[in-house]
């Protein structure tokens, strides 16, 4: 009954469902509270000793622009004025919300698991491949050996070849390239 007015004091038609009166309570101003209370008819001492709580509490809440609905008071002045399903309802949406957080994690594990293994393959058949060599030989033809598996050349053309490794052999390559390039500009021109 005491919800009924209450619904009647926000403005809600009586015809308005408990779910729609959840919904709307959602969210509660303290000035909703409060003329929810003094719709049932309630000081705010009495509204306390109903609710088991302290006169203040029910003050506090009051001036609030929005009810904490974790907080131990708002959940008792709620119930004691027959709009638990206030605190419910918000209980089993936080509970709802959760499960599809997890639900999204565990899609997303899933995601990045089969990434990783399509990674990992890749990087496998890479490292197996083998290819025509093609380099130049000394009599003008490509090489027609298979390269050494995961590199582009044979073991004969450079397929063994680590690269330069020290600070100093990559800056030496870096430079030998520069001259190569800048001459090959040169020849164009
Ligand atoms: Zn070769």
């Amino acid at each position: 009954m005491e919800q009924e007015k209450g619904g009647a004091a926000l403005g809600l038609p009586k015809s308005c469902t408990s779910a729609a009166r959840t919904m709307y309570l959602e969210r509660m101003t303290g000035a909703e509270l409060a003329a929810i209370r003094k719709a049932a008819g309630l000081s705010q001492s009495e509204l306390a000793q109903r609710a088991g709580c302290g006169r203040h509490a029910v003050s506090y809440w009051e001036c609030k622009p929005e009810l904490d609905r974790r907080a131990w008071a708002v959940e008792r002045i709620t119930k004691a004025l027959g709009l638990s399903a206030f605190s419910e309802a918000l209980r089993a949406r936080a509970a709802w919300a959760e499960s599809l957080k997890a639900e999204q994690r565990a899609r997303d594990a899933a995601i990045a698991a089969k990434l990783a293994k399509w990674q990992r393959a890749r990087a496998e058949a890479a490292a197996k491949r083998r290819v025509r060599c093609g380099a130049k030989t000394r009599n003008g033809t490509p090489c027609r050996a298979k390269s050494v598996p995961g590199k582009r050349r044979c073991k004969f053309h450079g397929g063994m070849s680590t690269g330069a490794r020290t600070t100093e052999g990559i800056k030496r390559i870096r430079e030998a390239q520069r001259r190569r390039w800048a001459r090959w500009r040169a020849t164009r021109a």
